[in-house]
């Protein structure tokens, strides 16, 4: 227990969902955490939680699109707490899906790869010269499933997840050397927000819920605090030898 403490950790997309839950996590494991999201009451709101059980955290607003937003948020946590040794690259959108390929417009990839691959690739951008200065760190990216197979009618999304998978790959070997390890966690069917959007209208989504559930050998669903505690172990002492990997969180989906 305690595995993070005296660790800073920087969590984005952390104001619902996998984000929020794994916020809570490093909390609870020692870490003083910085929470990074768009929706200031939410991101507000997660930070009290944190407080009101007795640890350390601080909400950013920040909009991992914007490089200019990113920097400040990694500049505030550095002025504020000192230095970043985690940093957890979470924010993404899911964009629409029942699309297919030949059906695809410019302005959709555009919106799911400014946020699901831009924004992961300039966090990385900030976060690793502010881990280099105390030598070191871990850094943990959002994949999903959808980084290793396809699903029908959802190429930008699937696109998206397996260029963070490249991203994260090609870290690792950067950086490997001086310290930092950066691996990718891959999410099956998670219960938050965007599974209850990505599962369809309020009509659809029971049918929707039943075709993802059963594609997940284990017979349910995941949850935020499962896959919270995979991120955790991945930033913590006992993944030292662990780097470039994808963890598939995924209760068997992709081994069938
Ligand atoms: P969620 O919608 O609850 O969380 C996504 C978070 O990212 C939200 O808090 C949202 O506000 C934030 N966000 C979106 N765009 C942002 C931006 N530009 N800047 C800052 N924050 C932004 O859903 P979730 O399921 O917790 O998703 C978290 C991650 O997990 C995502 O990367 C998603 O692709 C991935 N994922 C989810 C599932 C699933 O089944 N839920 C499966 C595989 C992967």
């Amino acid at each position: 227990m305690n595995s993070m403490y005296g660790k800073v950790a920087l969590i984005t997309g952390a104001t619902s969902g996998i984000g929020k839950a794994s916020a809570i996590e490093f909390s609870k494991q020692g870490a003083t955490v910085v929470l990074a999201g768009r929706r200031e009451s939410e991101g507000e709101a997660v930070t009290k939680e944190i407080r009101d059980a007795g640890g350390e955290a601080m909400f950013i607003k920040t909009d991992v699109a914007d490089e200019e937003q990113i920097k400040a948020l990694v500049e505030k946590t550095v002025a504020t707490y000192g230095r970043l040794d985690v940093a957890f690259n979470n924010a993404g959108v899911e964009g629409e899906f029942n699309i297919k390929t030949a059906e695809q417009t410019v302005e959709h990839y555009q919106q799911v790869f400014d946020i699901n691959v831009k924004g992961v690739l300039l966090s990385m951008k900030h976060e690793i010269p502010a881990m280099l200065e105390h030598g070191g760190g871990a850094i943990i990216n959002t994949a999903s499933v959808v980084g290793s197979i396809g699903i029908a009618g959802a190429g930008v999304y699937v696109a998206s997840k397996h260029a963070v998978l490249g991203l994260t790959k090609t870290a690792a070997l950067e950086y490997a050397q001086q310290k930092i390890r950066v691996n990718a966690i891959s999410p099956g069917g998670i219960e938050t927000e965007m599974f209850q959007r990505a599962a369809g209208t309020p009509e659809e989504k029971s049918q929707g819920r039943q075709y993802f559930t059963s594609l997940h050998p284990v017979g349910r669903l995941g949850t935020p605090e499962e896959i919270a505690n995979a991120v955790v172990f991945l930033a913590s002492p006992g993944a030292s030898f662990i780097t470039g990997a994808n963890l598939l969180a995924d209760g068997g989906w992709t081994v069938q």
